[in-house]
């Protein structure tokens, strides 16, 4: 949607984090007047408003909504609000930050969904443009607002979407667009895991080039999902599979990146660990392929991405253990995947806010290579009893008694890997918090 389109309409934000503010700015600058919704304390609505110089609300409410033609919703405003459902029931329309973004975006964007990864492949999509002298800006639910990232005139976006943001979007077309996977989170925001896929699925409806997962059939799109472009596949399958372009194939007892029959790239030559990271080295492959970037630049990029803080990050090693970070992984499928990727006999610090998933799904893996589960955080009885049985599990009440039990049963070749499956934000501020204080103690414990 043009922004020109909302100055003769009454236009509401609803949410005022950091989208929130970006949203802001993008409609000043281009005359579009506003008010703002948010429920925050009225000290904090008082500094905005005389910032923004503009109507703020610090309550949410359908009579409110229902004032409005259009309301600008952050993506941590569920659209399954009552007050939200009855303003679109009245015929307000919701739209997010993305949408208005789509509305005037020139440069090509490449556009990344899914439950896990796209964080990384964002990063390394950018790492690697940028190595090839494609100025690439990595943008949206990464951090950077995707309105924000407007002002640094990219060669080429690269926007990471989160199914919130995808909710509220009906007119961005991508260059190339991928769902990585779909796996059990934040169910508590949607029906069911079909709901949830079909919704990371709408990425796909107009973009010229996709990219889907050929082991997570959840995210092919449906014979009811008409797509505009080509659709490409990409898996972790080493059999040569005619239905997956990007691919794997084991050459000398080493393992291969393929693009079609080329052997691309000796996977254990990538800088970031697991099979996860292969699958997205391989999606970063396919996404990048409509821009042509040369083999050696491509090659660079791929080899040299040294990952992001707090996903499957190595912080350190003594005696023979080797401590890693994996505070991003927030939900059950990112946790079993950081365990496989991790070289020893795992002790797995885990636990937090559980979002209603079943942990019982990663009881055949903690037998198999979690030799000691400490649970902490609001759910850990929750968690300890959906995995009574599987491996020794001892309870925590802080996260420094989790660190110095890890410590004290950890023998030389274990690793400790503290991949919560779980929010951060019963204990933690958030997932970078939990992070680096889980290093800092580690840091404490070993030094004493
Ligand atoms: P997102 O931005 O989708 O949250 P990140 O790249 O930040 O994803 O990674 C989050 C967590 O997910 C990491 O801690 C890692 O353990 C896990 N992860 C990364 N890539 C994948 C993947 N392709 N499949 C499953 N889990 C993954």
């Amino acid at each position: 949607m043009h922004p020109r389109t909302l100055t003769t309409k009454r236009v509401l934000i609803v949410g005022f984090g950091s989208t929130g503010a970006s949203v802001a700015r993008f409609l000043q600058l281009h005359d579009v007047t506003f008010e703002v919704a948010d429920e925050c304390d009225q000290q904090t609505a008082d500094t905005h408003t005389a910032n923004l110089s503009c109507e703020f609300h610090t309550q949410f409410s359908a009579d409110l909504f229902k004032t409005f033609d259009v309301l600008v919703l952050s993506p941590g405003v569920p659209r399954s609000l009552t007050s939200i459902k009855e303003a679109i029931a009245a015929g307000v329309d919701v739209i997010g930050d993305i949408e208005l973004f789509a509305g005037v975006v020139e440069a090509p964007v490449i556009a990344v969904t899914g439950s896990n990864g796209k964080s990384t492949v964002v990063s390394w999509i950018a790492h690697t443009l940028q190595g090839a002298g494609i100025n690439a800006i990595a943008c949206g639910n990464i951090g950077l607002p995707a309105l924000d990232s407007l002002g640094e005139s990219a060669d080429v976006y690269v926007l990471e979407l989160s199914s919130y943001q995808l909710e509220s979007t009906r007119s961005l077309k991508p260059l190339a667009a991928a769902v990585l996977n779909v796996s059990d989170d934040h169910l508590d925001r949607y029906d069911d895991i079909e709901h949830y896929a079909a919704v990371k699925r709408s990425l796909l409806k107009d973009a010229e080039y996709c990219v889907v997962n050929q082991d997570d059939p959840r995210t092919w799109p449906q014979d009811d999902e008409s797509i505009e472009g080509v659709c490409e596949k990409f898996t972790l399958s080493t059999q040569s599979d005619q239905n997956s372009r990007w691919h794997r194939v084991i050459k000398n007892d080493q393992t291969w990146l393929c693009d079609e029959n080329f052997a691309f790239l000796d996977q254990s030559e990538l800088s970031v660990p697991g099979d996860h990271n292969a699958a997205n080295a391989l999606a970063v492959l396919a996404l990048i392929e409509p821009l042509q970037v040369p083999f050696t630049a491509l090659k660079k990029g791929l080899v040299g991405f040294a990952g992001l803080p707090h996903r499957s990050e190595y912080i350190g090693e003594s005696k023979g253990v080797r401590w890693y970070n994996d505070s991003k992984g927030t939900n059950i499928d990112a946790c079993s995947k950081a365990i496989q990727a991790m070289p020893g006999s795992v002790i797995l610090i885990a636990g937090g806010i559980s979002k209603g998933a079943d942990f019982s799904a990663l009881r055949q893996l903690v037998e198999q290579r979690v030799k000691l589960l400490i649970l902490i955080g609001r759910d850990r009885a929750q968690i300890r009893n959906q995995l009574e049985g599987s491996t020794t599990i001892i309870m925590a009440e802080e996260l420094r008694s989790a660190v110095e039990a890890a410590h004290q049963h950890a023998k030389d070749g274990d690793v400790v890997l503290l991949s919560p499956a779980c929010s951060s934000f019963d204990m933690f501020r958030n997932f970078e918090d939990r992070g680096e204080q889980f290093a800092a103690t580690v840091e404490e414990v070993l030094a004493a």
